[in-house]
């Protein structure tokens, strides 16, 4: 079993005193805060050492942002890949993660674009045009929010990417309201947890787009799994996620996040339960880098992975980490 894990390299988001979504070049506030990424990247670097000591290479891939608003901001949309591609090329891999935000001159603030086909295009195609001017070649991607539409996926594949990492599979998100801001807006409620071949009429299906979509993990609530809904864990996220607009069909626990795992309950029965999913060979956990702000998320990620190798030896399983990169070939040559 390979353990994925996959970092939104964002700045700094509002409930850690970053971006606000009101800040645009020319005003007083404009930049963004990336403490979030620089203490992340410090304590990784600790991480790997002390991880190598147990005779476990680790391997991860941020995801790092370059779209709209990071034009805006510092003029270029590798601003912040000329800033921080070197630091994160020390210690792990790096995919591109547009977010798809446009400014609203109504409401003065950045918002979620979901539907201008045209627009979104052409930022993905700029955007992608500028990171390769500068030599920094983008082969695998995150989308922001996790969205993606028929333009989108098509237009990734289009630009030669070889595999995205959007997909929740069984989730769905009608969006929610920060500020007067409409964000997280995504549909994956028909797809599949196995690595496909889009199709260019649905995204959501397997077709014959060239891109590999290679979907996070995410786990169904049914059957013998709706024992997990009692626990406060998991109660806590559902309704959670539900008050934001996630919708009540998606009837997935929500992916493996960091913070999910923040929770003491049932995490061993969890980690049991990853290391028995039959669907793919592969487990992803995710986290954002302000996560890690938080002393006590960093102990978290430690406990959580030493507990998965552990409980891995215990039930027979090999476990490994990979890079976007390795995983792809895994998937590709399978
Ligand atoms: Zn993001």
């Amino acid at each position: 079993m390979n353990i994925f894990i996959h970092v939104d390299a964002d700045p700094d988001r509002g409930f850690v005193g970053g971006n606000k979504l009101i800040a645009r070049h020319g005003r007083q506030a404009y930049d963004l805060k990336w403490n979030g990424l620089l203490a992340t990247l410090n304590y990784l670097e600790k991480f790997t050492d002390k991880f190598q000591g147990f005779g476990l290479g680790f391997k991860s891939t941020f995801f790092l942002r370059a779209d709209e608003q990071i034009k805006n901001l510092y003029g270029t949309y590798c601003g912040a890949f000329m800033r921080f591609y070197d630091n994160i090329r020390q210690l792990s891999s790096v995919g591109w993660h547009p977010h798809l935000y446009r400014w609203s001159n109504l409401n003065r603030c950045w918002y979620q674009e979901c539907h201008d086909n045209e627009w979104m295009r052409k930022v993905l195609t700029d955007c992608h045009e500028d990171l390769e001017l500068h030599g920094f070649y983008a082969q695998f991607a995150k989308m922001g929010w996790c969205f993606h539409n028929n333009t989108t996926m098509k237009t990734l594949s289009d630009l030669g990417l070889s595999a995205d990492f959007s997909a929740l599979p069984g989730a769905k998100c009608l969006g929610h309201l920060e500020g007067k801001s409409v964000l997280d807006v995504y549909d994956w409620s028909k797809t599949e947890p196995q690595p496909y071949h889009p199709s260019e009429e649905d995204y959501q299906k397997a077709g014959g787009l060239d891109i590999f979509e290679i979907p996070l993990t995410t786990y169904k609530v049914s059957g013998p799994l709706v024992f997990l809904y009692t626990t406060k864990l998991t109660l806590e996220s559902y309704i959670k996620f539900r008050l934001r607009g996630y919708s009540p069909s998606s009837q997935v626990m929500f992916p493996l996040g960091l913070l999910n795992l923040s929770k003491k309950q049932n995490l061993k029965k969890i980690l049991e339960l990853m290391l028995k999913l039959k669907e793919n060979d592969y487990i992803t956990l995710y986290f954002h880098p302000d996560d890690l702000l938080d002393i006590n998320i960093q102990n978290i990620l430690e406990n959580v992975i030493l507990r998965l190798f552990s409980n891995a030896e215990k039930h027979g399983v090999e476990l490994s980490f990979v890079d976007a990169s390795e995983l792809y070939s895994l998937i590709r040559t399978k």
